[in-house]
């Protein structure tokens, strides 16, 4: 009889995961929402919010072997998972791919997909309506969505507001210097080293005034807060041999267990093994989860696998608007042309579409 996988999450460490085991296991895919959500594409959506129906992509091709059950999973154990109407999914390994939150309206935050694609509408009708605009953090969500309102709404006031006093002051000087200029080139304002000390809501879009600790004040008709990802973990945080570290994640040991169970492993943002929350994370991941589960099914011992190595130097691409952008490639500081030609213009929709087996 063949081994039996559960894995809880099809983002794109569960989606992948479990595509890529269907024929040499008995593949269970436990996901709660409806559509797949490519957060690639969801910055520019914003902005143009016709790619959202290509930016979410259905569940029903994904696999032709395992199956995909559409379910909240409310329980993780060494013998399986357990469902929030109560049935199991037996299984003889799990892996916990439950992700992260983000800013609305990017991600559905633990909401269906009918009302992420509402909190789209309404928000790029703020956008519409807004004629300032203030983008309080400056990680990859921010500096892109301050680039790609510059492209398509030239005519809004973006201001961009960081509290690092240079743009990813922990990659090569290259990246945030060029993208510092490129920003600016498009008219941005950047208020770098300046922390808002009033921020009234974390993650959803609001009008009013920011109080900069330089002193400044900030007006803005719409205030869009994206200071980071919090990890979905809420599944393993009490389990036994559970440790958690920053944004919620919970510690991995080197060969993706995040508890005492030595069947349950996790993977992609809500694990912390050195990466960090990025799809390029995960592009690392998987290959070694891949193998070393086909090894484990196969009869190998887990600690017989060679350990995890995360990324010492993880790529970046941030585009700015489909034309421009700036990009760290593990080697070298990459600009328009790369930035614009790996990511820019398609934001991954053709690559991602081929994984779920749909057009787009
Ligand atoms: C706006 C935005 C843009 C981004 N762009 C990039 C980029 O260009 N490049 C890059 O490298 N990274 C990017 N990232 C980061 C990237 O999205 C994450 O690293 C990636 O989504 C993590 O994948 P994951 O599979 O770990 O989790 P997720 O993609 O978060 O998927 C987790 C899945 O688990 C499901 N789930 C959670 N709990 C349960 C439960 N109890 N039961 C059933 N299902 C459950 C969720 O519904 C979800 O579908 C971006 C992030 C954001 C917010």
């Amino acid at each position: 009889m063949s081994k039996r996988i559960a894995i809880v999450g099809g983002g794109y460490a569960g989606a992948e995961l479990a595509k890529a085991l269907q024929d040499k296991a008995d593949v269970t895919l436990i996901e709660q929402q409806s559509h797949f959500v490519h957060t690639p594409a969801m910055i520019r959506a914003l902005v143009t919010p016709e790619l959202l129906d290509q930016a979410l992509i259905p569940y029903d091709k994904l696999l032709t072997r395992g199956e995909v059950i559409q379910a909240r999973v409310t329980g993780v154990d060494g013998d399986g998972v357990t469902l929030e109407d109560g049935r199991r999914v037996d299984a003889d390994y799990v892996v916990v791919a439950t992700g992260s939150d983000n800013a609305t309206p990017f991600r559905p935050n633990g909401n269906g997909i009918a009302t992420l694609r509402a909190e789209n509408a309404r928000v790029h009708g703020l956008l519409k309506q807004a004629q300032t605009v203030a983008i309080v953090g400056a990680g990859a969500v921010g500096s892109e969505l301050a680039g790609e309102i510059a492209h398509f709404m030239p005519e809004k006031d973006v201001t961009l507001i960081s509290a690092t006093p240079s743009l990813f002051p922990d990659m090569p000087k290259a990246l945030g210097k060029g993208l510092l200029a490129k920003l600016q080139a498009a008219n941005v304002t950047m208020k770098l080293g300046a922390r808002v000390e009033n921020l009234e809501h974390l993650s959803a879009p609001y009008a009013g005034t920011l109080q900069l600790d330089t002193g400044e004040a900030v007006t803005a008709d719409l205030i869009i807060p994206v200071i980071g990802s919090r990890a979905v973990s809420g599944l393993l945080q009490d389990l036994q041999g559970v440790k958690m570290s920053g944004e919620q994640r919970i510690k991995n040991d080197q060969w993706m267990r995040p508890t005492a169970m030595p069947n349950v492993f996790a993977v992609g943002d809500v694990a912390d093994i050195g990466d960090g929350m990025t799809i390029v994370a995960i592009s690392r991941q998987l290959p070694w989860l891949k193998k070393m589960l086909i090894a484990v099914v196969g009869g190998a011992k887990v600690e017989d696998v060679k350990p995890y190595k995360p990324w010492s130097k993880a790529p970046i691409l941030l585009p700015l608007g489909p034309q421009k952008g700036q990009s760290f490639l593990s080697l070298f500081t990459a600009g328009d042309f790369l930035t614009r030609v790996i990511k820019g213009k398609d934001l991954f929709l053709t690559k991602t579409h081929k994984l779920f087996n749909t057009k787009s």
